[in-house]
């Protein structure tokens, strides 16, 4: 075992003695129910056969079905699927969204695969899983280099699979398989709520507030065109190679556009260069990391300025760092709570498909709006009762609800 698994129980044992949690929970709350290796054969290209390894790791059902990604990666071992799955628990109960946690991967590097090769990957971990998942018993979705087409080729093969086309089986599929409206909007939407709900706790103006987004993705482009349609200031985004800074403000929508014909955000009109180090300790009043993890450290913890930071990818803040800001009395919204948009909108998606019946993009926006607003209130209000920071108050309230439903559906 290395470290991440290692770290998400260290967390949940830090927890644990906050909430008092009874020691048998604790220790079925310290594994997944089942965990699974598979191995399954794939024809390539040239003929040859190549074997690949794979996981699903089904961590708690109390709450409901597993819930959570498939990462395709070379990085993919049994640590990090365990740790991914606890997340996940912890994430659907901060969302208050009926689901348990999972997680599946398979240890591959996609850009040596051609399309074939991946659609063929594809369908052979389905078949490996299949058996242990349902649209009642184990959801997945993409995650890390999967895609929606990729989901498209899983629910077809488990369609052929069982005779029978049940969508609800996985989520964020294309539209016209049943997709959501609004799914690939939804993470970054959902981080937007939260800045605007924090901005009515702790009365900021959004004219008067200024906001830095590392990271121009999925994510961070939409968080960053929703802050400014709602009013903020968006003073700062970054790619991987730079980032870029006018203290008036940015336009999101030009800078995309330059960025599609450019390929890069330096250069933009009217900005100035500056590096993703630099972005981090802006004189702003928002941070809003939505790029990759370890980015807030020991290191420059204390060089940052704002006085907010919304966690928008996943693990951004170190555990060092966080003692940091704390210290410094700055807020820091967890990423279990900060990007629960995307499972949140799965869900509705999964909701959709059991029904039936399919609902607007102004709708599903305003169910967002509802659980993000909720589970962000919840958060503080966890944060003043253990007299604790944000990060710890959420896992608190999350393993408390995990621990809830353990104990009522009983031995
Ligand atoms: P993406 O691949 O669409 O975008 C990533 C962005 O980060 C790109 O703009 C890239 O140029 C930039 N980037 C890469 N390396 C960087 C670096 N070292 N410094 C600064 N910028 C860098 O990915 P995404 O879907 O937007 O995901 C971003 C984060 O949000 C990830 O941590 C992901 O796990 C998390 N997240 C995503 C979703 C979702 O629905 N997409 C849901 C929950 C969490």
């Amino acid at each position: 075992m290395d470290d991440q698994f290692k770290n998400a129980l260290t967390q949940l044992q830090n927890v644990a003695k906050l909430i008092h949690l009874e020691d048998w929970i604790l220790e079925k709350l310290s594994k997944p129910e089942r965990f699974v290796e598979v191995s399954f054969p794939v024809r390539m290209d040239n003929g040859s056969i190549k074997v690949f390894t794979g996981y699903r790791s089904q961590y708690n059902s109390a709450r409901g079905p597993y819930k959570g990604g498939i990462r395709f990666s070379p990085q993919v071992n049994e640590s990090e699927v365990k740790a991914l799955s606890a997340w996940m628990t912890w994430k659907c109960a901060t969302a208050d969204i009926p689901y348990g946690g999972g997680k599946g991967g398979v240890t591959v590097d996609t850009t040596k695969l051609s399309q074939g090769e991946l659609e063929r990957l594809s369908r052979g971990y389905m078949r490996s899983i299949y058996q242990i998942i349902g649209e009642d018993v184990d959801v997945p979705a993409p995650d890390m280099y999967t895609t929606p087409e990729i989901m498209a080729w899983m629910v077809d093969e488990y369609a052929k699979l069982t005779g029978k086309w049940t969508p609800g089986v996985i989520t964020a599929k294309p539209i016209e398989l049943g997709g959501s409206q609004g799914r690939t909007e939804a993470t970054g939407l959902g981080g937007v709520y939260i800045l605007e709900q924090l901005a009515k706790e702790f009365k900021l103006d959004p004219k008067k507030t200024t906001v830095a987004v590392q990271g121009f993705g999925n994510v961070g482009y939409y968080f960053a065109q929703f802050a400014q349609k709602l009013g903020f200031t968006v003073v700062a985004v970054s790619d991987s190679k730079n980032g870029i800074y006018n203290k008036k403000g940015i336009d999101i929508e030009k800078a995309l556009q330059f960025k599609k014909k450019a390929g890069k955000l330096e250069g933009f009109k009217g900005t100035e260069t500056i590096s993703n180090a630099d972005l981090l300790e802006l004189p702003v009043n928002v941070l809003v990391p939505a790029a990759v993890e370890n980015v807030i450290t020991e290191k420059n913890a204390s060089k940052i300025k704002a006085k907010f930071i919304i966690e928008m990818a996943n693990g951004p803040v170190t555990p060092e760092a966080d003692k940091i800001l704390e210290e410094r009395g700055i807020l820091s919204v967890p990423d279990v709570l900060a990007n629960a948009g995307g499972v949140t909108v799965s869900y509705f998606e999964w909701v959709q498909n059991k029904q039936g019946y399919y609902w607007t993009k102004e709708e599903v926006f305003r169910k967002l709006k509802e659980i993000m607003v909720r589970a962000f209130k919840q958060s503080l209000e966890a944060k003043e009762k253990y007299k604790t920071y944000m990060r710890i108050g959420t896992y608190a309230l999350a393993v408390q609800k995990v621990a809830d439903a353990v104990k009522l559906r009983g031995v």
